[in-house]
């Protein structure tokens, strides 16, 4: 165990222990050690006040930023070029607000600074020479694959809201099962299915109100690029936070904004057993867990369906199955809605956006035999305005491509190996047609300058144009030679 902790890590417990302090690994390092996994970062937790760590990290000639007005108790030393967080043993008490403590204070024991964490793997300490320090039942915890919270859980989330996102995010990342000694509220979702929680707990959900959108945002991204993200958006939807509300600042006032209510209606809507095997949530999940682990095709995900089911939408068919023709549109309508409300990242939200909207064109194409379909949905997009040149669509179409196969692969096609082997041939074929269909200009192999050779200055816009759409619509190769040939002939053409 103790080569695993970095020699620059190692340093620090060392000078500290060599000072008379006490000094340990803390925190996630210690979980992602014993699980085997390679840690983020190395916190330390040490009784040294923080002015002792800082003059005894100068006397070493190491680098010391001096955050203590920020970040109670904190200094951040920097050995060999990598910098680590050493926090002198503290307590926190909570009140009005529903993240920050109301006081904070040094502590005389590790155990008590190891009771203010939030997990019981996350409350975990490690001496220089790799013992392990666990009050809590943190390694017990780990080889259940369990996560809970030292102490109860209703009061450890009332004391600091933010731990019940940290919660999901744990899950997803760690693929452990969350677990409280509350009484649970019984099961959640789809029985039989993978994703079924067999208990799920209520949350206090009230006192996320008092959190800031861009801390819960955080969660969310960490949490749906997770390896395990299905798990952890269950937790999200069991416990009612996907219903809970936080705030937001604007104009110096706080605004309080919906988190993702949206999803709920999701959960047990049925779907057309022909295609599907499972509920729309669930089906939801499926698709992510299938995906390319990347925010931007996980957002489109977690949105892609939200217009089944709605008003004007859901339709029955003569079999008496629920039919969604359309809900690609809807849920592009409300995925806009959601992004803009969550204040999204623009270019994230509109390529989301696109995605969600998009993500039904395959279906129609699939039995089509021949290129036409396929180039005339290029040829719309290159003139949409959506892309400024071939490589913006090139990326788009990808990423198009990724969701299309795992919004697949979660249905019974999913299962069917000849279905996904031509459904990874289209996207193929899709993708070759999309890397030779020029957007703007500068995706053809001539330039303005050259023009010059066989146009006048005020006649290149419209060159250009013509050129355009003539390797668009497949007339003429995008090859230099082929173009000054094209322009030469269409510019003779022109003075007759
Ligand atoms: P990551 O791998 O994401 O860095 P981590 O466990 O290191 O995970 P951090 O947010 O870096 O998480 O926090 C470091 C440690 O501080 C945690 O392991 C936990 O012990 C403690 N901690 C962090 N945030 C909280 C919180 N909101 N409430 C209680 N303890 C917390
Ligand atoms: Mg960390």
């Amino acid at each position: 165990m103790l080569n695993k902790i970095p020699s620059y890590t190692n340093k620090i417990l060392n000078l500290l222990n060599e000072s008379g302090y006490e000094a340990y690994l803390v925190g996630g390092a210690v979980r992602d050690l014993l699980l085997g996994r390679e840690p983020g970062d190395y916190d330390i937790t040490t009784n040294a006040k923080p002015e002792v760590v800082r003059d005894l990290a100068l006397t070493q000639g190491w680098k010391v930023v001096d955050n203590l007005g920020q970040n109670f108790g904190c200094c951040v030393v920097v050995v060999d070029g990598i910098p680590t967080e050493v926090t002198t043993f503290r307590g926190e008490k909570y009140g009005e607000d529903a993240h920050k403590p109301e006081d904070v204070w040094y502590c005389k024991t590790l155990k008590e600074d190891l009771s203010r964490r939030d997990f019981t793997v996350n409350a975990m300490a490690m001496d220089a020479k790799g013992n392990i320090y666990d009050y809590f039942g943190g390694q017990e915890d780990l080889a259940n694959k369990l996560l809970r919270t030292v102490g109860n859980a209703a009061s450890r989330y009332e004391e600091d809201a933010l731990r019940m996102f940290r919660a999901c995010r744990f899950v997803a990342q760690l693929g452990f099962t969350y677990v409280e000694d509350n009484p649970s509220i019984g099961g959640f979702g789809m029985e039989n299915t993978p994703y079924y929680l067999e208990k799920n707990y209520k949350f206090p959900v009230e006192r996320t109100k008092g959190l800031s959108l861009e801390r819960i945002r955080k969660e969310l991204d960490k949490m749906l690029v997770a390896p395990y993200a299905s798990k952890g958006l269950m937790l999200f939807m069991g416990t009612g936070l996907a219903d809970a509300k936080c705030r937001v600042k604007e104009n110096g006032n706080f605004e309080e904004i919906d988190i993702l209510p949206e999803l709920r209606h999701l959960v047990g809507l049925k779907q057309n057993p022909r295609f599907h095997c499972y509920d729309t949530w669930e089906h939801t999940l499926f698709a992510i867990d299938n995906s390319p682990r990347e925010l931007l095709i996980r957002w489109a995900l977690l949105l892609h369906d939200l217009g089944k089911g709605q008003d004007g939408i859901r339709t029955i068919t003569d079999e008496g199955q629920p039919r969604d023709a359309g809900h690609e549109k809807r849920s592009a309508e409300d995925a806009v809605k959601i992004f803009a409300r969550l204040r999204m990242n623009k270019d994230l939200a509109k390529l989301a956006t696109w995605l969600v909207a998009e993500h039904m064109r395959f279906v129609g194409l699939f039995k089509i035999e021949g290129n036409a379909a396929l180039l005339r949905w290029l040829r719309a997009e290159a003139h949409s305005g959506m892309f400024h040149n071939n490589e913006e669509m090139v990326f788009a179409f990808d990423k198009l491509t990724y969701v299309y196969l795992a919004d697949m692969g979660a249905t019974h096609a999913g299962f069917n190996k000849e279905l996904m082997t031509k459904a990874r041939e289209l996207s193929a074929k899709l993708m070759e047609l999309a890397r030779e269909m020029p957007v703007a200009n500068s995706d053809l192999n001539i330039s303005g300058k050259e023009m010059l050779e066989f146009i006048s200055k005020d006649r290149i816009k419209e060159a250009f144009v013509y050129l355009l759409e003539r390797v668009q619509n497949g007339n003429l190769p995008n090859s230099n030679a082929e173009l000054r040939e094209a322009l030469q002939k269409h510019s003779a053409k022109a003075q007759k």
